[in-house]
């Protein structure tokens, strides 16, 4: 039976990339050795480094004062490195609370300045995108996350301020064209919708950096990271390449409008399914959907347990919501394909004639 990867993070990666990431491993373009056991500062490795960044700047045509950064940590380390290098003590930057992930963002940039959370959807558990609040003019940038991966809600719009925005893209990262230009830094975990765990993606915009005045060590220094092409130390090599290939993947897919014609596809298949079903219900505010991760929930809790095991029947596997939220997620990066959100949806339709 094909199963079917419903995972949140680490998450589906294309079947393509797997197989090609899977002879690397073995013997790397013929070399004679696995790409695990070559130098970073090898010709090969380099290649590898350089066509991963061109294809960044390429999918999301990066003006030229952006720098792209392949770097450890996890974007959770982006949660403090961003406030780090962007926010002086005495500044102030500007908030939106959108979920767990902003509130630790929050948390850790309270460390080295002054936050002030504009708007919060904290009020109605984090189930919609606050839409009605004022970017203060002076503030050193404005974070925000783009995807809320356990709450099922995206921005579907961006603000428009002169305020440089900072961005956590983890879970929607190159599912859809942006324009850059609004944003100062974007960052972003592989393990969801890019690479497999051990890599976090950054670009950002040179011209905000080395503005604070405090000492910053050199591993949490983006400018020096710029300096060093990401590889100030030994970079997650193997990670690095198996985001490169998904990048490749997704130029082949016909880039990132296609991309979010794909993505757009499969999120109406599953809500049409979570809105007509009877015994299901959608957690997010219908327009703040997630096109990546739909949240939705039993109206009997009764059917909870029936559900996950004949959906697990019907090969759909990791649709278990977040402990946090409860019910059930189904997270529909860009390596998953059509047929597999139609085998949840049929899963659906099965449990409703059984339970009906
Ligand atoms: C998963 C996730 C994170 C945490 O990423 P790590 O790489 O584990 O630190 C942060 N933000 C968002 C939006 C996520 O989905």
């Amino acid at each position: 039976m094909k199963k079917h990867n419903f995972s949140a993070g680490p998450a589906i990666l294309p079947a393509a990339v797997i197989e090609q990431a899977a002879a690397a491993v073995l013997d790397f373009n013929g070399i004679g050795f696995s790409l695990l056991e070559i130098s970073h500062r090898s010709p090969e490795f380099i290649q590898v480094m350089e066509e991963a960044e061109a294809l960044v700047s390429e999918l999301l045509q990066l003006p030229e004062q952006y720098k792209v950064l392949f770097l450890s940590g996890g974007a959770s380390s982006q949660f403090f490195m961003t406030a780090m290098n962007l926010l002086e003590q005495d500044g102030h930057a500007a908030y939106i609370d959108t979920g767990t992930w902003s509130s630790k963002a929050i948390k850790e940039a309270r460390l080295f300045g002054n936050v002030d959370v504009i708007a919060s959807s904290k009020d109605k558990q984090y189930t919609y995108i606050p839409k009605d609040y004022l970017i203060p003019e002076g503030a050193a940038y404005l974070h925000l996350t783009s995807n809320n991966t356990i709450y099922g809600t995206q921005f579907h719009a961006f603000p428009t301020t002169s305020v440089p925005m900072v961005c956590d893209m983890s879970s929607d990262i190159f599912s859809r064209p942006i324009d850059v230009s609004g944003f100062g830094l974007i960052y972003a975990g592989a393990q969801k919708n890019l690479g497999p765990a051990g890599v976090t993606l950054v670009i950002v915009n040179e011209e905000l950096l080395g503005k604070v005045n405090r000492v910053i060590p050199s591993m949490l220094n983006y400018k020096n990271h710029i300096e060093q092409q990401s590889s100030y130390n030994t970079p997650p090599v193997f990670p690095i390449y198996v985001t490169m290939l998904t990048l490749r993947w997704i130029k082949a897919m016909g880039g990132l409008a296609a991309m979010e014609q794909h993505n757009r596809t499969k999120a109406a298949l599953i809500y049409n399914e979570i809105d007509r079903n009877p015994l299901f219900r959608g957690v997010a505010q219908t327009e703040d959907r997630s096109l990546m991760n739909a949240t939705f929930v039993t109206g009997d809790p009764a059917h909870e347990k029936p559900f996950l095991a004949l959906a697990k029947e019907a090969g759909c596997d990791g649709i278990k919501g977040h402990r946090s939220v409860g019910g059930f997620r189904a997270s529909i990066y860009n390596a998953m394909e059509q047929e597999s959100v139609l085998a949840l949806v049929q899963a659906m339709q099965h449990f409703e004639r059984v339970n009906g």
